[in-house]
C-alpha cells in the first residue's frame, strides 16, 4: 500500500487538512445536483448532509458559469487567500458529469488552485483514474458504518448501474465501494479525509470501527459529524458537543480528528468562518496522525 502522506505536498495550505484556516480559504461550486443514494437524514431539499451545511439549498451552476464565479473571485480581493476550490454537492459530485468539466475548465485556467472533492464514495473506484489526471488533490469520502446491516439501515437505498439495492445488500455494495475506493485514492497519492455522521442508536458503535480501518486504508484524518436530525432520523436526538468530543478523544488514539466542523455550505467562498456566502464555520485539526 502506498505511503499515508504520498500526495500531502500536493495540498500544502489546504484549511481542510491542516493549512492555516485564518490565511488560507476555500471555494465551493455547486454544479452537482444529483445523488445515487438515499441517506436516512438526507431531504434531498438542501445541500448534501454529508459535506454541507442544510438550511439554504446552493443555487445550481453549470461548469461555465462555475468557471465565470472562479473568475469573478480570483479577480477581487479574496484572490490572496482563496487556495482550494471544492466540489461538495448539493448532491452526490461523482453522480455529475459537470463536476468532470467543471474540474478540468478551473483547472485549464487556475492550475494554482487545489482540487477538493467530497463525495459518499459510490463511484469512487472508477472515477479516480479521471479525477486523478484532473490533477485532484484532496478527496473527502463519507463513511457511517462498516457493518452492511446497519449500512442498510443508513442508506435506504443504493443506486448503482442501473439497479436499486437496498437493506444488507445495498450496505455491502457502498462500503466496498467506499474502501476500495479509499484504498486505491491513497495509492494514487491524494490525501483523504472520511467523514462519518454520528447517529445515535444507529452507528456510535461503528465510529471507532472506522477509525481503524480508514486508518489501515491509508486515510489522514477523520471528521466524526453530529447527525442532523430530519427525514428518517427526523426523530433521533443529535449527540450532544460532549458526546461527540467523548468519540473524537477516543478516536483520536487511532487517526487524527477534525473538530467544530460545521458542514460548511456547498457554495462556500472565503475563509472557513468568514463565508461570503455560507454560514459561519470553523474547523481545526487536533493530532493529526
Ligand atoms: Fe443526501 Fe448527500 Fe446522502 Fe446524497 S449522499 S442522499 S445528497 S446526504
Ligand atoms: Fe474540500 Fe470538504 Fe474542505 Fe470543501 S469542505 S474544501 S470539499 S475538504
Ligand atoms: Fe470542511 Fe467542516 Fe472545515 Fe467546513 S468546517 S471547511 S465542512 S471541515
Amino acid at each position: 500500500m502506498a505511503s499515508t502522506c504520498s500526495g500531502r505536498n500536493n495540498i500544502q495550505g489546504h484549511p481542510c487538512f491542516g493549512g492555516n484556516r485564518h490565511k488560507n480559504g476555500r471555494i465551493h461550486l455547486a454544479v452537482a445536483p444529483r445523488c445515487n443514494i438515499q441517506c436516512g437524514y438526507c431531504t434531498r431539499r438542501h445541500d448534501c448532509v454529508n459535506e454541507s451545511r442544510p438550511g439554504v439549498t446552493s443555487r445550481i451552476q453549470t461548469p461555465q458559469e462555475a468557471l465565470e464565479t472562479v473568475r469573478a473571485v480570483m479577480k477581487n480581493d479574496l484572490s490572496d487567500i482563496i487556495k482550494v476550490v471544492g466540489i461538495a454537492g448539493p448532491g452526490d459530485p461523482l453522480a455529475n458529469e459537470e463536476t468532470f468539466e467543471t474540474f478540468r475548465l478551473v483547472g485549464e485556467e487556475f492550475p494554482q488552485l487545489i482540487k477538493c472533492l467530497s463525495t459518499n464514495g459510490l463511484l469512487l473506484p472508477e472515477s479516480l483514474d479521471s479525477l486523478a489526471e484532473l490533477g485532484l488533490g484532496s478527496l473527502t469520502v463519507t463513511i457511517n458504518a462498516i457493518d452492511p446491516v446497519i449500512a442498510g439501515r443508513i442508506y435506504k437505498h443504493v443506486l448503482y448501474q442501473g439497479k436499486r439495492y437496498s437493506g444488507r445488500e445495498g450496505g455491502e455494495l457502498i462500503i466496498s465501494r467506499q474502501f476500495a475506493g479509499v484504498e486505491r485514492a491513497v495509492e494514487l497519492g491524494l490525501t483523504v479525509k472520511v467523514n462519518s455522521v454520528l447517529i445515535p442508536g444507529v452507528n456510535e458503535q461503528q465510529i471507532g470501527l472506522i477509525a481503524e480501518r480508514i486508518k489501515k486504508s491509508g486515510a489522514f484524518v477523520m471528521n466524526v459529524m453530529p447527525l442532523i436530525p430530519q427525514a428518517d432520523f427526523a426523530h433521533i436526538v443529535p449527540p450532544s458537543p460532549e458526546e461527540l468530543e467523548l468519540v473524537c478523544t477516543a478516536n483520536e488514539k487511532i487517526i487524527g480528528q477534525f473538530r467544530h466542523c460545521r458542514q460548511c455550505r456547498a457554495d462556500a467562498i472565503g475563509l472557513i468562518g468568514q463565508d461570503s456566502q455560507g454560514a459561519d464555520s470553523g474547523c481545526s485539526i487536533s493530532q493529526l496522525a
